[in-house]
């Protein structure tokens, strides 16, 4: 099944629900079993500081809701909330907070040296960050860093994120490709107004950005602010629509499965919603490292629920899928491939080449366990780079022969570093 254009994002979106889960919803599933090994990625999630200057007209931890207790953990009592996820198994961690400017950045940066050097692979959600932030994220040891651009409609996103701008975003969602992190994104699945058009346009950003994982769940409504007044919550269907077309448009990145089922109020560990989402392709699943009191108040939106790794476990279990805890155990290697061009116009024939080839050599890398990660920037000519386009793979610059395609030099260079890594 292939899910290329608007088009066929529009003709699943208005799919009835029972031939969707017969078709798409399997297919899928399919997919995901086996690119991934039908894999279950438990990571433990940590939302360390509920303090926010934004005003976010969907957000429950907007400055203005004076119904949240605000609280803000320090470097120590988040370490050791990650000593104690280790503890449990866990190797993968999420770290997520409000933009707090007081928190300070070098005591975030004295988190990630920490966990890094316990060996997570470490995750991060603070907002939108100065460009030079992520590289230094980066050289502490980060891993990936979540900012989902929430709906691709300037004027729809600039009315309800009033702080900021849709190509403020867009702007910092490439520093972070440029800084070498994974970048995780997405956006808010049906929040009230939004047409299938709308989505669909979400879905194909999703796709274009180069994203790692995708954090998508439908609109839950908070109490208290502006949006919730206009309508929501989102539809769970229609969430799991959005799942599946990803999974199929994108056989390896990681897909949350923190879904609420019919009844939002059971949170995002209701276990139908949950399973439904692992059955549409989805591929993980969060414990909560807080402790329920300031749980409560990480409201984000209204009935964050999630549980600890019980629960994840049985999802597995009900589901038929490997439990993992590791991104390495799922990536034995990972591969780089980088395309700096001062040509937008040539560096967008020779991204299309060396995309194709990736794609091809999905089927390949996969049974190797191997994944690749592709960023792109284009550049001013400078002293790096007179003219034209350079590909990195794995950091060193690509030699291609005259008469040579691209996309020929990158699957060989890639075969090699898999299959044969002395050359
Ligand atoms: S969505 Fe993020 S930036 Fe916006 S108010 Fe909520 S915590 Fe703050």
């Amino acid at each position: 099944m292939s899910i290329k254009t608007k088009q066929d994002i529009l003709d699943v979106l208005a799919m009835p629900q029972d031939e969707f889960e017969r078709t798409v919803m399997a297919e899928a599933k399919k997919i995901h079993q086996s690119a991934n090994r039908d894999e279950l990625v438990a990571t433990a999630m940590l939302g360390f500081d509920n303090i926010c200057k934004n005003q976010c007209l969907y957000c429950g931890m907007r400055a203005g809701n004076k119904n949240v207790d605000r609280y803000r953990l320090d470097p120590d009592q988040v370490i050791g909330a990650a000593d104690a996820a280790f503890a449990l198994g866990f190797r993968r961690i999420f770290l997520i907070a409000g933009e707090d400017p007081r928190y300070g950045f070098d005591r975030i940066l004295s988190i990630v040296e920490a966990l890094h050097a316990k060996r997570f692979f470490i995750s991060l959600a603070l907002g939108a960050l100065a460009k030079s932030q992520y590289d230094e994220l980066k050289s502490a040891g980060a891993d990936e860093y979540v900012l989902k651009f929430e709906m691709s409609q300037r004027d729809v996103f600039n009315r309800l994120k009033p702080q900021t701008s849709f190509d403020e975003r867009m702007a910092s969602i490439g520093w972070i490709k440029e800084s070498g992190l994974l970048l995780g994104s997405g956006s808010i699945v049906d929040y009230p107004g939004q047409t299938a058009d709308e989505l669909a346009e979400d879905v194909l950003l999703t796709r274009d950005l180069g994203i790692h994982w995708a954090p998508v769940i439908p609109y839950m409504p908070a109490k208290g602010t502006p949006l919730a007044l206009e309508g929501g919550p989102g539809k769970t269907d229609r969430n799991l629509k959005v799942i599946s077309l990803l999974r199929i448009m994108m056989p390896h990145v990681r897909i949350t499965a923190q879904q609420p089922g019919k009844d939002v109020s059971k949170g995002l560990a209701d276990p139908k919603g949950n399973l439904d989402a692992l059955n549409a392709g989805a591929d993980m699943l969060f414990a909560d490292m807080l402790p329920d009191a300031l749980s409560r108040n990480f409201s984000v939106v209204d009935n964050r629920i999630t549980r600890g790794l019980e629960h994840i476990s049985n999802m597995a279990d009900q589901a038929g899928m490997r439990l993992v805890f590791n991104e390495s155990e799922t990536i034995e290697h990972l591969v780089k491939v980088e395309c700096i061009t001062t040509d937008s116009d040539v560096g967008s024939d020779i991204r299309k080449e060396i995309i194709s080839a990736l794609d091809a050599l999905q089927p390949a890398l996969a049974m190797a366990h191997c994944k690749t990660h592709y960023t792109e920037r284009t550049c001013m000519p400078s002293d790096e780079l007179q003219s034209g386009t350079v590909v990195l793979v794995n950091g060193e610059k690509l030699i291609i022969p005259a008469y040579s395609a691209v996309s020929d030099c990158v699957a060989k260079r890639i075969l090699e570093l898999v299959f044969d890594p002395q050359q």
